[in-house]
């Protein structure tokens, strides 16, 4: 935050404590889901740009003399000034199809009130619920954002990939009128998606009724170095929060769990306790899933010693020096059945509850999503019946196994954004009774992580046998390539589609593309100029420069960029069938923006990165 700031608004009370869901304090029978949510904004940001504030109508910059004669006052007309200049900008941003509206706002927003977040945050009614960890945020908000919605509750949630400080202030600013104050006088819970390196910012800002963290994992190296400096941040973040607070932790992941030993409010703890799902009692063993990120006691420094182990380092550990070990657990799945190869029966127990639920995404990743959504619901005391409609009734967000149907085929979404979340998705498509037809997106803009060396913790080699076709997209194509073929695949069978020609390889084809059409043109046969795909030798493979040995040595007719890419991968999956499409995370843009060119997906991606 910025140094020098003017003091907090008055209005600083914790958030009501209320029982969620019953009759008397959710009296709306207005179940307003996000979507709809984004539609009435929408609305209102076109009624904007259809007749912008007019200059009479500007809050003017309040001078010193104002700010001291009225503070509240000055923060107020500030707070005005910063949500209608932040939604001009996002309205134009928009017109100009510039993307990232929202968090255009809320950069203006910030920009001309550095407090915004604070000063918009404290007006919540129902106060805030923070998810954050490497991977689950957006899934476990959406099982969130569907509890709470089934429970009769108004929701407000900030998009995927504007989890940072300003993305949050956009949330907020597009829903507060011109006058500074929130729509619907704040009455609705938030849910905001956190970075994990945002998140004590987050906590001292943003007054705090619930916070979820669901697993730390190595993420992209050159975002935050080390696994450590999260877990710093995470500590200072307990330090921080209010002992009002309600922590909901992940007890199979020691590194989180150990943050509820430094916490003095409730801690909700929710975990599996169902020992088939150990990684020793399947099928395929061996070096798969060995990426361990954190075994290490916070404690003593002791190694842990696990007697149940899930997936990484997510299991029942305790540490054989200090006797520190997982804690006692409030939420538990004590059963996990696949139903089909997307859907999920867990046994689901709680101090009150029991029963079964269907969870409708694959992977145990995503149970533990579902039970970090149960367990925040129970902290709110939400009845059993909405939080059960909640997961079922559950619509996975883009990218999360969203199925699009594309010529006759199904394609699905599965995000990877690093090795764990990789190898839950591999480990899933083994699941699948078939053979995978997959395409893999890696990319290294900012948002994936510039170094993708990462790639060679994912277990490939285990997952060999389940693949039917594999299509490589991406900036980054060529080093998954070659992954690929050190991992056992025939580079053969390999479609890769980088996003780009290698400078050498454009210098050809245009060579030989320019020579075509001469030679077309002397058989005068110009009716036909443009090459189509027939007249271009196919070519199946190609790889990355360091093995020379592989590429072939007269290759054209490439497939490039991620259109061309979808097109090789969805040709090679029989009609009928699913293709599996798993993008990092601007890969999964690229795909959207791609389906939705096609007009194949809804027009509801607000942001265009974080
Ligand atoms: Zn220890």
């Amino acid at each position: 935050m910025q140094e020098n700031r003017p003091s907090r608004p008055e209005n600083k009370e914790t958030p009501p404590k209320r029982r969620m869901g019953s009759k008397k304090v959710a009296p709306t029978t207005e179940i307003v889901t996000d979507e709809a949510e984004a539609e009435i904004i929408q609305a209102d940001i076109a009624a904007e740009e259809l007749s912008p504030v007019p200059a009479s109508e500007q809050t003017p910059m309040p001078t010193s003399s104002e700010k001291t004669s009225s503070k509240q006052n000055g923060h107020g007309l500030r707070a005005s000034l910063a949500v209608v200049s932040g939604r001009t900008a996002g309205a134009l941003s928009r017109r100009l199809h510039l993307g990232g509206g929202t968090s255009i706002a809320g950069v203006v927003a910030q920009r001309l009130y550095p407090d915004i977040v604070e000063h918009l945050s404290t007006q919540l009614q129902q106060g805030s619920i923070l998810v954050t960890g490497t991977n689950g945020k957006t899934t476990t908000s959406g099982f969130i954002a569907a509890i709470l919605s089934d429970a009769g509750l108004r929701v407000w949630r900030n998009r995927e990939g504007s989890n940072l400080m300003r993305g949050i202030a956009g949330a907020l600013v597009i829903r507060t009128q011109p006058n500074g104050r929130l729509r619907r006088s704040g009455q609705a819970v938030s849910i905001f998606e956190v970075d994990e390196a945002v998140m004590p910012q987050a906590v001292r800002t943003i007054p705090t009724r619930i916070a979820v963290f669901t697993n730390l994992f190595r993420d992209q190296l050159d975002r935050y170095g080390e696994v450590d400096s999260v877990l710093k941040r995470w500590e200072q973040t307990i330090k921080a929060l209010s002992p009002e607070t309600i922590l909901v932790l992940n007890a199979d992941d020691p590194t989180v769990a150990a943050l509820g030993t430094q916490f003095t409010g409730r801690v909700v703890y929710f975990g599996i306790e169902d020992s088939e799902l150990d990684l020793a009692n399947q099928e395929e063993t061996g070096e798969r899933h060995q990426v361990v990120d954190s075994h290490i006691c916070p404690r003593c420094g002791g190694e842990y010693t696990y007697t149940l182990r899930f997936y990484s380092h997510i299991g029942h550990y305790h540490c054989p020096q200090c006797g520190m070990g997982r804690p006692q657990v409030d939420i538990r799945a004590t059963k996990v059945e696949n139903e089909s190869f997307d859907r999920q029966r867990i046994h689901v127990e709680t101090s009150t509850q029991a029963g079964e639920i269907t969870v409708p995404l694959p992977g145990i990743y995503n149970v533990y999503n579902a039970l970090a959504a149960i367990a925040t619901a129970q902290a709110l005391e939400v009845n059993w019946e909405p939080t059960i409609s909640g997961i079922e009734q559950f619509k996975p967000a883009f990218g999360r196994g969203e199925r699009v149907q594309i010529a006759g085929r199904t394609a699905r979404m599965l995000l990877a954004k690093n090795p764990t979340g990789f190898n839950e998705v591999l480990r899933t498509l083994q699941t699948n009774s078939n053979k995978s037809h997959v395409l893999f997106v890696l990319n290294d803009n900012i948002a994936d992580g510039k170094d993708i060396s990462w790639i060679w913790d994912i277990d490939f080699e285990q997952a060999l046998e389940g693949f039917a076709t594999l299509t490589v997209a991406g900036t980054r194509a060529r080093d998954l390539a070659l992954r690929l073929k050190y991992a056992g695949v025939d580079v053969h069978t390999l479609v890769v589609a980088p996003s780009t020609p290698l400078r050498a390889e454009k210098r050809e084809e245009r060579t030989q593309a320019s020579a075509r059409r001469r030679s077309r043109q002397r058989n005068n046969s110009s009716n036909h100029l443009e090459l189509t795909e027939e007249e271009l030798p196919p070519v199946e493979h190609e790889t990355t420069g360091a093995i020379p040995q592989v590429i072939p040595p007269r290759a054209a007719g490439k497939t490039y960029g991620i259109a061309q890419a979808l097109d090789r991968a969805i040709e090679r999956t029989p009609e009928g069938e699913t293709l599996f499409i798993v993008p990092t995370y601007t890969g999964l843009l690229e795909i959207h923006r791609e389906l939705e060119r096609r007009g194949l997906t809804p027009h509801y991606w607000e942001e265009t990165g974080p």
